[in-house]
């Protein structure tokens, strides 16, 4: 009986595609295999087989099962899952979770070892080589060890006498060490432990909130979460989520010296080739620790026991571009169809969350103080409306003054401020123009470093102009507002003696410039730091005892849904960088809204009253989490196309109980790369089939060819 194989493609398409399975090729769902579509040839996956022969037209046949690659079962629901949650199609969920299989192969490296045989000639230089070539070895290191040049090496392997081979390049991950044991957890640590050790023991699918202050030792306790993991069963598989690159560092090493080996390590700054080697190795189970990026969650596991989802709160789970999902809220899935344990840790748990805590879906773990002899920094608002800043400078007097005590006593401080580059406008002063990129509304931000001005929107950029692009006007152009440059130059003029570095995506390019910089700033080679909230997050500097927060009411401003809830979280991570050992710390947050009830909270330090008075807001609003949101982006070029398309979108919403639809209204970003944008806001109740509304919606209007139309699901970002 000839079977038919509906193959995923991961391509933007509604439906998998039938080929037939030629004889003997034996699938399975979830085997890899390459497939002829038009001229080109694919990698897709078997989603399902059954019995037949197509219809009058004969299938094209599957080509080729590609050996050694599949996707487990699981990872093929989730990803069908994903993608319906959030209204796209399969392919592409399916085109993240391929990512691994379809990069190339990591090129073999070549070895040299003696064989055995005597050579024909015997010199003392040969001598050496044959010694230093017991084990496989490079040739270069070959050379050096035995002091020889390349081609005594080249004569002993004509002679026979050395064997290449050729090996595999080092994954970069190792075998977990399970006898090796971790810090000594103090009473309320190992409560959180105990509990969670045991949930690993029962088995089958929780959630968990691991809700502990900055420092309070969360990462400790889930490292004992996942040696139970290990240990309970040889063949399980450990993924911890972390929102930054920056971040994924400080975690691998903690994992390297609880296990002595290194995990697997995924995002976008690794290699292609190995993240190939990655993919397989989670797939055959080889990598049973992976520490990565939201992605990572996409990996082939085939018996993922624990997932931890670090710093749970924070908004880069959400990805915005391409497929869009939220990994936190997918890690929960994930757990759930791997029957598995997940662990949602935050020092300021997202709303969501706490709700699911509250309400008893999510066991709630708590851990109040931080450890040791550490404790939580002192918060104070410094008022700018009171304590005027000096024309052209950002930093006010007291945080000054704090500075030069701190730095007078051999401490780190930390300057955080959430702006990349120089300064976020440029103005002429002639004219009033605002320099924007050709194709956008959004203002360039201006680089020193570079000298350019670049759209953080696009990644437009061009150098800065001598004279006003628009009025012709020379010396006109002026920088207004402080970026993380301009605060580093105002301290460099404060602090002439100073050490000072900037911690943005600008200065520190990979992960391996991120690792070097937290290392010098661990190690005290670094007296301040200018940082975005690349490094505001959970790092460790042990003599780091003041944060400066240069304009704490950023994020407040473009209010949205979250911005509150976002602001509090970022000032509690970057104040919490402070005093995270020995000696006290403080943190000194400059605004214009000291009576903000964001400001009276961080101050109070009263995190559950103002999450409480939030949650309040929203309940009374039906936002979410009483609520759910939706938001539907068209773009396009072409104005009357796109209006028409928006109108009748507008004239097609279904009939719903418990929906709302707001909108067409102007994005608030209403040009981008000569693409007009408009949105639309839908809000329903948590009842509501809100998938099912939003397909049964998009299918009554036809998109223009010149219109691109993207649904939002949970939406982060309102721009
Ligand atoms: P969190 O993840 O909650 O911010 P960490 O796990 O990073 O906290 O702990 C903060 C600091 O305290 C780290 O340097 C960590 O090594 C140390 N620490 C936490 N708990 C212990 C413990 N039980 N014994 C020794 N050091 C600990
Ligand atoms: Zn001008």
């Amino acid at each position: 009986m000839s079977r038919i194989a509906e193959i995923l493609l991961p391509l933007p398409v509604p439906e998998a595609f039938d080929y037939a399975e030629p004889e003997g090729m034996d699938l399975s769902p979830g085997a890899l295999v390459s497939v002829p579509l038009g001229s080109r040839t694919l990698t897709g996956v078997v989603a399902a087989l059954r019995d037949g022969q197509g219809g009058n037209r004969p299938l094209k046949p599957v080509l080729e099962r590609l050996t050694g690659l599949a996707l487990p079962p699981t990872t093929l629901a989730f990803v069908l899952w994903a993608a319906r949650y959030s209204v796209d199609v399969p392919g592409a969920a399916l085109s993240i979770a391929l990512r691994g299989a379809r990069a190339p192969r990591p090129r073999q490296e070549r070895r040299l070892q003696a064989s055995g045989a005597v050579p024909a000639r015997t010199t003392p230089a040969r001598s050496r080589v044959l010694a230093a070539a017991q084990e496989p070895i490079s040739g270069p290191d070959l050379a050096i060890a035995a002091q020889v040049s390349a081609g005594v090496i080249k004569g002993l392997v004509d002679d026979g006498a050395l064997n290449v081979i050729l090996i595999d390049p080092d994954p970069g991950f190792g075998v977990p060490d399970l006898a090796l044991t971790g810090a000594q957890l103090n009473p309320s640590q190992a409560a959180s432990a105990k509990v969670l050790t045991g949930l690993v023991q029962t088995g089958g699918f929780s959630a968990v909130l691991l809700d502990g202050v900055t420092g309070s030792g969360k990462t400790e306790v889930y490292l004992e979460a996942a040696a139970a993991t290990l240990a309970q069963d040889p063949t399980a598989q450990v993924l911890v989520l972390l929102p930054e690159i920056a971040l994924t560092q400080a975690v691998l090493a903690r994992f390297e010296q609880r296990f002595g080996a290194r995990p697997g390590e995924w995002h976008s700054a690794i290699a292609l080739p190995r993240r190939r080697q990655l993919w397989e190795a989670v797939a055959d189970g080889s990598c049973r620790i992976v520490v990565g990026a939201r992605s990572a969650l996409f990996l082939p596991f085939t018996n993922l026991k624990l997932i931890i989802v670090d710093e749970e709160h924070d908004g880069s789970y959400k990805q915005e571009e391409g497929f869009i999902y939220q990994a936190r809220d997918l890690a929960v899935v994930r757990a759930k169809l791997e029957n598995a344990l997940v662990v949602l840790a935050s020092a300021t748990p997202s709303m969501e969350t706490l709700w699911n805590a509250e309400s008893g879906r999510y066991r709630w773990l708590k851990l109040s103080a931080r450890h040791g002899a550490a404790v939580l920094p002192d918060i104070d608002l410094i008022d700018l409306r009171s304590t005027a800043l000096e024309a052209g400078r950002w930093l006010s007097l007291p945080l000054v003054q704090a500075m030069a005590e701190t730095y007078g006593r051999g401490e780190q401080s930390l300057l955080f401020l959430n702006r990349r580059g120089y300064a976020p406008l440029v103005l002429c002063k002639a004219c009033g123009e605002r320099m924007t990129a050709p194709d956008t509304e959004s203002w360039l931000v201006e680089h020193r470093y570079t000298g350019r001005l670049i759209c953080h929107l696009t990644g437009f950029s061009m150098p800065k102009p001598k004279t006003c692009p628009h009025c012709g006007a020379s010396d006109s152009l002026v920088s207004i507002g402080p970026g993380v440059e301009r605060v580093e130059e105002e301290v460099k003029e404060r602090f002439p003696e100073a050490r000072v570095e900037v911690f943005s995506s600008d200065t520190v390019h990979s992960a391996e410039a991120a690792r070097e910089l937290v290392a010098r700033m661990t190690a005290g080679e670094i007296d301040i730091l200018v940082a975005t909230q690349a490094a505001a997050k959970g790092h460790n500097f042990p003599n780091l005892t003041l944060v400066g927060v240069v304009d704490a009411d950023l994020g407040l401003r473009g209010g949205d849904l979250r911005a509150a809830e976002r602001t509090f979280q970022l000032l509690v991570q970057a104040s919490g960088r402070a005093g995270r050992h020995e000696r006290a710390g403080r943190a000194l947050l400059q605004t214009y809204l000291p009576e903000h009830e964001v400001m009276q909270a961080l101050k109070a330090q009263d995190r559950d009253g103002f999450m409480a008075a939030e949650m309040a807001e929203r309940e009374l609003a039906k936002l979410p989490p009483f609520g759910r949101l939706a938001a539907v982006i068209a773009s396009g070029p072409d104005i009357p196309a796109l209006d028409a398309y928006v109108q009748a979108l507008a004239a097609a919403v279904p009939n719903a109980e418990g929906v709302e639809v707001f909108g067409p209204a102007d994005a608030p970003q209403a040009l981008v790369r000569g693409r007009r944008r408009k949105r639309f806001l839908v809000r329903a109740d948590r009842s509501v089939d809100l998938q099912g509304f939003l397909s049964a919606w998009r299918a009554r209007a036809k998109v223009p060819n010149s219109v691109r139309v993207v649904f939002d699901v949970d939406p982060y970002s309102f721009l």
